[in-house]
């Protein structure tokens, strides 16, 4: 029922979208797409978009319940047939098809996010090219990766031996973060909405001074133990209020942090503007925004340091290189968010890649010790905080089936 109602609404839209541009160059036929999810730190969902020339593009979406039903109920029946060549055809195609039901915002932009990626893997391969040259080419051989260490009993198991128990005390930060500077990367990153061990009421966001001293002590820990090995980042996670969050911001100041994310709740980018006007603090936000629209006062109201769109959930290669684009005129950086599988990661390295304007993407998980093992290749995808950019075509890496077959969610476990 879903795919005739897809099918009836796409051959009934107002468009041009729908009509295939006459040429002479290469073509090729998308036969079926389907999706599969790998049971990592996060429900990783796998896009595998196949066409008739034998070429499967992977794609990756964010992990979001609806995802595999959207793409197999309401963009399948659009997309079969299309040519995977007309990457940004088609992804005004999925938005068209999906404008009634979520193609600006939400689990439709998610599904059309993980389709895009998909299909640059897919024109890639087919034009024998690695998507960041399909991107204009590269900026950089290698993009930065940071560690985010988490906190309590998933900073414990990131560090895999040797962090000796779940805490919030700064001694066990400062553990962590030595481990993640020795495995070579050169930014880390905690979580500081963590328990202090005080019985305080956390739903209005407001914290006391012993509160936020806390948190100060967690970040001079820190940055103490590591120097400057490493720049040091903080993730908020939307849990202070204003006034919280600007005491907290002016007791780290003299810490000198890489960024302090998403100290406020993501809705209100006036809050955020007026916090980043009373803070030496560099400020980032962005993973819950979608699309170049969803940045785009973020951007204007230049009320971040830093924006962090996630590629398989804000629209997908393309629209996070538009959105870096028109960062870049305010002289923001991108610093993508990125909790995804091998296949997301190299996504966004190749967005990271092809502009000037990106400091490093995230690796959230340090505590899967079998990341790498998905990708069939000897060397690891990350090295020294480093990604080298995949030459090969399309993004470059190929799954290790075996592998995803092990760690595969099927729905009846
Ligand atoms: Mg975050």
């Amino acid at each position: 029922m879903y795919e005739d109602f897809a099918s009836t609404l796409a051959a009934t839209m107002w468009s041009d979208l729908d009509e295939t541009p006459n040429r002479d160059g290469p073509t090729a036929e998308i036969t079926d797409i389907e999706t599969l999810v790998i049971d990592g730190n996060f429900p990783w969902t796998i896009v595998l978009l196949k066409t008739d020339e034998g070429v499967t593009g992977i794609g990756e979406a964010y992990p979001s319940p609806g995802v595999h039903e959207i793409i197999t109920d309401y963009l399948r029946p659009v997309l079969v047939g299309e040519n995977p060549l007309d990457v940004e055809r088609l992804y005004h195609l999925m938005r068209e098809s999906l404008s009634g039901r979520g193609s600006q915002w939400g689990v439709g932009t998610i599904a059309i996010s993980g389709v895009e990626l998909a299909l640059w893997d897919a024109a890639g391969k087919l034009l024998d090219q690695p998507v960041y040259q399909l991107l204009g080419g590269k900026l950089r051989e290698e993009v930065r990766v940071y560690a985010d260490c988490h906190a309590g009993e998933a900073m414990v198991a990131s560090a895999e031996e040797g962090q000796e128990e779940a805490t919030y005390e700064p001694e066990a930060y400062a553990q962590a973060a030595r481990m993640a500077v020795d495995d070579g990367f050169d930014i880390v990153k905690f979580d500081l909405d963590v328990p202090s061990g005080r019985e305080i009421d956390t739903l209005s966001r407001h914290f006391d001074p012993p509160e936020v001293e806390h948190k100060r002590r967690i970040v001079e820990e820190v940055t103490e133990e590591i120097g400057h090995d490493a720049e040091v980042a903080v993730d908020l996670h939307w849990n202070f209020s204003p006034s919280t969050a600007r005491r907290l911001c002016r007791a780290i100041e003299p810490y000198d942090l890489a960024w302090v994310e998403d100290p406020l709740p993501p809705e209100n980018t006036d809050a955020m503007r007026e916090l980043k006007r009373c803070t030496d603090a560099a400020l980032l936000t962005g993973e819950n925004r979608y699309g170049r629209h969803g940045f785009r006062d973020l951007i204007e109201e230049q009320a971040v340091d830093f924006l962090a769109p996630d590629v398989p959930k804000t629209g997908g290669i393309a629209e996070t290189k538009k959105i870096a684009d028109m960062a870049e005129g305010y002289y923001q950086a991108l610093i993508p968010h990125n909790i995804g599988s091998p296949v997301a990661t190299v996504a966004t390295a190749h967005v990271g890649a092809t502009v000037p304007n990106f400091v490093a993407l995230e690796y959230h998980a340090r505590e899967v010790p079998w990341w790498d093992d998905l990708v069939a290749q000897d060397e690891p995808l990350i090295q020294n905080g480093r990604l080298a950019v995949p030459d090969s075509p399309g993004l470059g890496i190929e799954l290790d089936w075996d592998v995803v077959e092990e760690h595969r969610k099927h729905a009846d476990r």
